[in-house]
């Protein structure tokens, strides 16, 4: 394997609001703008591609702009406790209840929405078209910290 394709996070960006479990501060609802890149690895196709760029940044597209302007709500942590409610979502944690319009709210099959579980949901979404290629997906979510899954 010794060609890479890379579509730099100019093309996948997101902006989103979510909370981390205590004890850290992002317990607290805040925002990032995150910033997503992938590099995919491979033998070279019969149209001597890795992947064809434009339909990569198609799917990237398509993987992060559903969670463009919302608050992402991981639907496998212990510690959250969701109600649906008609409009609303209520969320309870440990110390704290939220209640959300429902239509702002995308909900993420994880334990959690750190970078690094963020950048593995990509993955495996990227992961359903691009099978057999090795994927790398990088979430930035300052100017300083980014996360890496790769497989
Ligand atoms: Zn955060």
């Amino acid at each position: 394997m010794g060609f890479k394709v890379i579509v730099e996070s100019s093309e996948a960006k997101f902006s989103a609001s979510h909370f981390l479990k205590e004890p850290f501060q992002c317990t607290r609802l805040h925002g990032h703008n995150y910033y997503v890149s992938v590099e995919v690895s491979d033998d070279l196709d019969k149209n001597h591609f890795v992947v064809d760029f434009t339909d990569l940044k198609q799917n990237l597209r398509s993987i992060v702009k559903p969670m463009d302007h919302y608050i992402l709500i991981p639907t496998k942590s212990d510690e959250l406790e969701i109600r649906e409610e008609k409009d609303s979502i209520e969320i309870i944690t440990v110390n704290k209840r939220y209640v959300f319009p429902r239509e702002d709210v995308f909900f993420l099959p994880l334990p959690a929405t750190t970078s690094e579980l963020l950048a593995k949901y990509i993955h495996s979404k990227l992961k359903e078209v691009y099978k057999d290629k090795k994927i790398s997906v990088r979430v930035r979510e300052s100017k300083s910290t980014m996360a890496v899954f790769e497989e």
